[in-house]
């Protein structure tokens, strides 16, 4: 342990409710979702914010690193202390309270997403950020991550709904960005470069979330085609439209093949070839629901090898679901995965994909896609196998090819999971050297000991050269 005496010093200070050092805590704060094990010193759980004061103090003085963690779920390694130190548990920060007239949102870190989505919903009120992992992730996490969702075609990501921030400068002093206000603009926007800072700027340790109004009706749809480009022509001509679809959720045929396998089995009747899919829901009033139905059906329906209807709200959840198992099907294909989630402009859609299509070909590892039709952020994989060496190489020039790729079509090489350690390589093909110069000059302003979260984003990490823990974790 690199940092023992100073965590012997805390625990003497906070005593060891808070300062956790068996090997049990340590390991389960050791990783992600990305499986990237690095051991902390300790597990920190403060029991308020002198807790949190005390523990960024000593940290700055002793140069300690610090890193945050809430659910774990991030796809990154963002949330792994790659340097040891501590992890600064906040997921037992629980307390919400949602003021039922205004939809405002009082909302400590650990408060699980679908936590927060279930109780608006009793009263009326909708949060619309909803990652795959909502049973999982904290709001603490999907701040820090600018998480996104199945919504964000039409109601955006977390920092749409961010009203204030509170918490401590990685310096340890207390600061709060903005207010329960609809405006604010004294000053810099403060707030927003917390949001998707990957917890290098600052430890939030409470949140005030706009809700609105939850829509009246829904009509959820599964849409089959015959090909990937036909399902991705169908989407822009329903953008085009201006039908109010709030998802628009896009599976190529490898995946549709991999979650059937899994037996998660669309509600189609088709005979023969495996279909690519487009998952589209419709939300607003009763009226325009349906009037939209309508001219949503007569636009797809021609484009279409089967079109259904979810028949009860169970169904639609059912066809969600599959959507959501989408990534561990995965591993079907092989043991090895580079999960990217890009950006593409809507006009480079189908040429991206004919890419990842080439590149299938050319390497021999399978590339399936699914994601976000409806903002473009496509979840783009390589698959390998991650015993052969050969095959590793492969994956990282494939890997390398597609962000290339993506930056030239305009893209951009990260839509909700951020940078991490797993797309350090891939930072510079995205941001110019001035561009990264000025992000550098922002951590070193606001945390001159670089101790929170250190050796995250601008590193030179290669995530290929890693070997991943093989462990079940909630979410699997
Ligand atoms: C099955 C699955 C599906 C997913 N689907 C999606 C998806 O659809 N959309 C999406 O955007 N992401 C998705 N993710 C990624 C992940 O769930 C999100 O990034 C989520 O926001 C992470 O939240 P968390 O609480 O688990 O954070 P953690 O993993 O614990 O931490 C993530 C980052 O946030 C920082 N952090 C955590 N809490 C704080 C805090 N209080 N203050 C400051 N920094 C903090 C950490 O230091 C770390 O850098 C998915 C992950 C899985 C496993």
């Amino acid at each position: 342990m690199a940092f023992e005496a100073q965590t012997r010093a805390l625990a003497a200070q906070l005593g060891p409710e808070v300062v956790r050092t068996d090997g049990a805590a340590r390991f389960a704060a050791s990783l992600d979702n990305a499986r990237l094990s690095f051991l902390p010193d300790a597990v920190l759980l403060p029991r308020d914010e002198d807790d949190v004061a005390a523990i960024l103090k000593a940290a700055n003085m002793e140069k300690v690193p610090v890193t945050i963690r809430g659910g774990g779920t991030a796809t990154t390694g963002s949330a792994s202390p790659v340097l040891g130190g501590w992890a600064l548990d906040l997921s037992g920060w629980k307390n919400l309270h949602i003021d039922a007239e205004t939809g405002i949102a009082y909302v400590q870190p650990g408060v699980v997403t679908a936590t927060l989505a279930a109780e608006a919903e009793k009263l009326g009120w909708f949060y619309p950020p909803d990652p795959s992992s909502s049973k999982y992730s904290t709001i603490g996490g999907n701040i820090a991550c600018n998480a996104g969702g199945m919504r964000g075609a039409r109601y955006g990501v977390t920092r749409d709904y961010v009203m204030a921030l509170e918490g401590f400068l990685p310096t340890g002093e207390w600061v709060r960005w903005g207010g329960d206000l609809r405006k604010w603009a004294a000053g810099y926007n403060m707030r927003d470069l917390w949001v998707g800072s990957e917890g290098t700027l600052g430890v939030v340790t409470g949140a005030v979330l706009r809700l609105i109004a939850k829509p009246a009706a829904r009509a959820t749809f599964l849409c089959a085609f015959a090909d990937e480009f036909k399902a991705l022509e169908a989407s822009r001509a329903i953008f085009a439209a201006r039908l109010p679809a709030s998802i628009m959720e896009f599976m190529d045929r490898a995946s549709v093949a991999c979650t059937a396998a899994e037996g998660l089995v669309l509600p189609l009747k088709l005979e023969g070839a495996t279909p690519a899919v487009l998952l589209v829901e419709l939300d607003g009033d009763a009226e325009k629901v349906e009037a939209a139905t309508k001219s949503f059906e007569e636009l797809v329906s021609g484009r279409t090898v089967a079109l259904r209807r979810a028949s009860s709200p169970a169904e639609a959840e059912l066809l969600w679901e599959v959507r959501r198992r989408c990534s561990k099907a995965m591993f079907r294909l092989a043991d090895g995965k580079l999960n990217e989630d890009i950006v593409i402009p809507p006009r480079a859609q189908e040429e991206l994909l004919a890419f990842t299509q080439d590149l299938h070909a050319r390497y021999g590892l399978a590339t399936p896609v699914f994601g976000h039709a409806g903002d473009g952020n496509f979840h783009v994989h390589v698959m390998y196998r991650a015993g052969d060496s050969g095959d590793r190489a492969k994956a990282e020039k494939a890997v390398t090819e597609i962000m290339e790729k993506v930056v030239a079509l305009g893209g951009a090489i990260s839509g909700e999971h951020g940078i991490g350690l797993a797309k350090q390589p891939f930072l510079s093909l995205q941001l110019s050297p001035a561009e990264i110069a000025a992000m550098q000059a922002v951590k070193k302003a606001l945390d001159p000991n670089g101790i929170l979260n250190p050796g995250k984003i601008f590193g030179a990490f290669r995530i290929w050269e890693h070997e991943k823990t093989s462990v079940k974790l909630p979410w699997d």
